[in-house]
């Protein structure tokens, strides 16, 4: 039998994969260990060229505290050249996600399918329904390492998610890389359509959209999102940028007309210093943060990456875009601590996911005592830069 640890770098894909990958070393009879483990997976993230030099640096240290360090997922797949030069007992497994886990387990040594439920994490189940994606936005490589959009069949989405209720996860996050090209069909259905009918499992308290394109956010959606019941009043909509120049440049399928949705809290992803954004275009990005009511940014100062359109163009100073990342950074801080103010006085359910923190119904932080795992009642007492006081 042999101890490993897992992590990841990245998205909730990264993550769900990580996850994927725990879960199966578990089944095979191997024990989770944080430290002095014989074996590390290190899924890993190419999103930004920073991303790449962190997965490398991770699976550096990694590769100093256990005997074999395999590093998988996205950064694996975008170029083993990435990694090359590390440690003799660090495996590069540049394979697709679906065949990733057994081809780590194989490798490390099935014991027997003694323990598969064994110290699941029982907070959040990330259940994937669709991974890849084929639209070709100009800047990403996501596409490359990962291949054309594909979708699980909705039945096998349902098992999961009613085996993940049952095993006591409280909130299912649907997760995918582009979850709005979710289709099964011979069974007819789609993204609305799933949404519905997971919303009907017994004992789901909580549902959530790891992220859906602005072109993907259909009326149907918004329908299927308002009229069931366990959806959390959140989504992630990643819009890059406000400018409508910008937008076209990136090949993304939408331009930059938001309608704010009251009901509920917006967060996004914005690459800032993209070739050719200027400050007036940079400027629209901050106006349509604003007057769509965004909160949280997640802020990606452009890189350009390997074997995409814009590969050899980066004609924005990193100057410039480190001011214009703090600019957008202060104001996705301003929008929060607005909306968590707002809140002040108010009771919310919190899932407390790690000691002393966790996220309301709307995905605004907490902070909060309580175990981990539970859904508890809290009453906002007071707002810090790091979230929400619980009284
Ligand atoms: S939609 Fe665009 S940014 Fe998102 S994964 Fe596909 S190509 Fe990349």
């Amino acid at each position: 039998m042999a101890t490993f640890s897992t992590s990841f770098l990245g998205c909730k894909v990264s993550q769900t994969d990580a996850r994927a990958l725990r879960e199966r070393l578990l089944a095979d009879g191997h024990t989770e260990s944080e430290t002095a483990a014989d074996v590390a997976v290190v899924n890993t993230c190419c999103v930004t060229h920073e991303a790449v030099a962190k997965s490398r640096k991770a699976a550096a240290r990694a590769a100093r505290r256990h005997g074999r360090v395999y590093v998988t997922g996205c950064g694996a797949n975008l170029s083993a050249d990435a990694f090359a030069g590390l440690p003799e007992n660090v495996v590069v497994v540049p394979r697709r996600s679906e065949e990733t886990p057994a081809f780590v387990a194989g490798d490390v040594g099935a014991i027997g399918c003694v323990q598969a439920d064994a110290g699941l994490d029982r907070v959040r189940a990330f259940v994937k329904i669709q991974d890849g994606c084929s639209f070709s936005c100009a800047f990403c490589v996501i596409p490359l390492v990962r291949g054309g959009t594909r979708s699980r069949r909705a039945a096998a989405v349902l098992d999961e998610i009613r085996r993940r209720v049952g095993q006591g996860h409280r909130e299912v996050v649907l997760t995918g890389v582009n979850l709005g090209c979710f289709r099964d069909r011979d069974a007819g259905y789609d993204l609305p359509r799933l949404v519905r009918e997971v919303g009907e499992v017994p004992g789901l308290e909580r549902l959530r959209l790891s992220s859906i394109e602005l072109n993907h956010l259909t009326a149907s959606l918004i329908a299927a999102l308002r009229e069931t019941r366990v959806v959390s009043p959140h989504l992630h909509v990643p819009l890059q940028s406000g400018d409508d120049g910008v937008l076209r440049a990136m090949a993304r399928r939408y331009l930059a007309r938001v309608e704010p949705l009251e009901d509920f809290n917006v967060t996004s992803d914005a690459i800032v210093g993209f070739p050719g954004e200027d400050e007036a275009a940079f400027r629209r990005t901050l106006d349509v943060v604003r007057r769509a009511g965004i909160t949280k940014v997640h802020v990606f100062p452009y890189s350009p990456r390997p074997g995409t359109v814009t590969a050899a163009a980066d004609t924005v100073p990193a100057a410039v875009k480190r001011d214009r990342s703090a600019r957008l950074r202060a104001a996705s801080l301003d929008a929060c601590l607005a909306r968590w103010r707002g809140k002040l006085g108010g009771e919310d359910i919190v899932l407390v996911d790690r000691p002393g923190r966790g996220y309301g119904d709307d995905y605004s932080p907490w902070l909060v005592d309580g175990p981990v795992g539970e859904l508890v009642h809290v009453r906002a007492a007071a707002v810090t830069e790091e979230g929400i006081l619980a009284a």
